[in-house]
């Protein structure tokens, strides 16, 4: 079987961690991300997961070699020999460099970067109106999507509904300007070169999934021959 190196691209909200899921489950793909890493990474001490705990409790954003560092080793781990699924990386064209560089030296290259594309507006709809119950926060309701059925209140326990900090507006925005000033160059990167894929995030996730399904299981084929 050929090798699956996936990236997964997109704004906040549209639903790259459900989409993750389902393509883990398809081809048995790893699902790898950067937090997920680095929280590993620092829980185990290793030598990069120190050196990034040093950053990190001085308060500072851990260097772009620190984090390629551990993605490169992570890569290169068993479970991910048959191809892997990263999300949150690469961020900008340096980190996309290095792992192209970095799946060479492993005389393996990156099979498609999946981009999920959602609308500004959509993003802040789908954001803004999630309301989560102030006793357990798996209580999940959305002013148009997933109404409870009293305003403001959670159906399950009778308790509050709040609308959490990361969920405003301003907060919102405020990350779709980052993503876009981080990602619009790697869409570009990874158009020129042949890589990008792009998907209709406005759709329903099991349209999206079926769609993203389908392309690799194409690009596999055609890798295949
Ligand atoms: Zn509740």
């Amino acid at each position: 079987m050929p090798e699956l190196n996936l990236i997964l691209l997109g704004p906040p909200g549209a639903g790259k961690g459900t989409q993750a899921d389902r393509l883990r489950e398809d081809f048995g793909l790893p699902h790898i991300s950067t937090g997920d890493i680095l929280r590993a990474q620092v829980a185990e001490g290793t030598e990069l997961g120190s050196e990034a705990k040093r950053y990190m409790d001085a308060g500072e954003l851990v260097p772009d070699e620190v984090i390629v560092g551990m993605i490169i080793d992570r890569i290169g781990e068993g479970d991910a020999r048959d191809g892997f699924l990263l999300d949150g990386f690469p961020r900008n064209e340096a980190q996309a460099d290095a792992l192209a560089e970095a799946l060479a030296g492993l005389d393996r290259k990156l099979t498609a970067a999946l981009l999920i594309d959602v609308p500004d507006e959509e993003v802040v709809r789908r954001l803004a109106g999630r309301r989560v119950c102030v006793k357990n926060p798996t209580h999940i309701y959305h002013v148009d999507f997933d109404p409870p059925k009293h305003e403001g209140i959670c159906d399950q326990d009778g308790s509050r509904l709040i609308q959490r900090e990361d969920d405003k507006e301003d907060v919102i925005r405020r990350r779709l300007e980052v993503y876009h000033a981080q990602t619009e160059p790697l869409i570009g990167y990874y158009d020129r070169s042949g890589a990008l894929r792009r998907f209709d995030g406005r759709r329903s996730a099991d349209e999206v999934h079926a769609h993203i399904r389908a392309t690799v299981a194409t690009l596999r084929m055609e890798e295949d021959l």
